[in-house]
């Protein structure tokens, strides 16, 4: 299933790393970064030397392309692996194939997500059954299957990718709201978990970032209002995010990165809010 390159395999233990490179030696999987806020994590982890295994649905050409870019300029190993996260099953083949092809796994990030925006009593059950599966379940299966291999090397962070809405609701987003109060939840639990261990876990909850699963909700309201794209995104923004801006995926990928440093060691079970005020209010 999985495509690889050929490359010496990572060793198990980690050497010290070279000055601006400090996640040199580790080995990080984050989900759904084919595209938007993922990639832009994938290119932050790897420009520290972190290798990557990049997922995530798409086109094999492109992403191809962008597996072989990301590892020449950043110098890295980088894979791809197709798993598909409403699948348990396929959650627990990326894991080990990740350590057998890379050495470890020291990074998760679970930000593999889907979005539909419909009112409650019309809300289509298997939309209800996929968003929970790929926003919330996923991340359970992820880190249930790379937390033993995070224990064994006594070093782990696992980053949730939440959302604005895992602390705060919108109407007709039932089943994203549900899944990311769920992840919020999660990162709560395993934090504990692991507290007495050099292991974090915590989620980010941004407001409105420019990517495709945005660039969607933005259409959907100018085709219901009849009203052009420009406009769509203005109004947008003003209802939610008092500062009137997007979120550029280039600032979550610094905020992963940090949260990976030795800096954040004791921030854990925390949710860092970047919403331009939205939460503020
Ligand atoms: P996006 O649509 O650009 O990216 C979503 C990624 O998830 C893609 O790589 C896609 O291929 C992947 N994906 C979807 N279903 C999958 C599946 N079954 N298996 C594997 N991969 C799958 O969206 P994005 O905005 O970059 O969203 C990334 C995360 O950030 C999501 O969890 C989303 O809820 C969260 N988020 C986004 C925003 C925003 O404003 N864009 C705000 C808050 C939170």
């Amino acid at each position: 299933m999985a495509r690889t390159i050929a490359a010496p395999r990572a060793s198990t233990r980690r050497k010290r790393a070279a000055p601006g490179r400090p996640l040199a030696g580790r080995v990080a999987i984050v989900t759904g970064s084919t595209s938007g806020i993922g990639l832009g994590i994938a290119r932050a982890l790897a420009a520290q030397g972190c290798a990557v295994v990049l997922n995530g649905l798409g086109d094999g050409e492109a992403i191809e392309r962008e597996r072989e870019s990301l590892a020449r300029a950043e110098r890295v190993q980088a894979r791809y692996h197709p798993a598909d996260m409403s699948r348990p099953d396929q959650i627990r083949e990326l894991v080990s194939w990740a350590v057998s092809d890379l050495g470890s796994v020291d990074v998760i990030v679970s930000n593999a997500g889907v979005q539909h925006v419909a009112p409650v009593e019309s809300f289509p059950d298997d939309r209800w059954d996929a968003i929970l599966a790929v926003n919330l379940s996923a991340a359970f299966h992820l880190t249930k299957a790379a937390l033993p291999h995070m224990r064994q090397r006594g070093w782990g962070r696992i980053i949730n990718i939440a959302s604005v809405h895992g602390l705060v609701a919108s109407t007709n987003k039932v089943a994203y709201v549900t899944a990311k109060h769920g992840l919020v939840g999660l990162t709560k639990a395993v934090a504990l978990e692991c507290a007495d261990s050099a292991i974090t876990c915590n989620a980010i909850c941004p407001g409105w970032v420019r990517t495709p699963l945005v660039e969607a909700q933005i259409a959907q309201r100018a085709r219901e209002q009849g009203i052009s794209l420009s406009r769509a995104t203005e109004d947008l923004l003003c209802e939610k995010q008092p500062s009137g801006r997007f979120t550029e995926v280039e600032q979550l990928g610094a905020l992963v990165a940090f949260l990976c440093s030795d800096a954040a060691a004791n921030i854990t079970g925390a949710t860092q809010v970047v919403d331009g005020g939205w939460t503020a209010r």
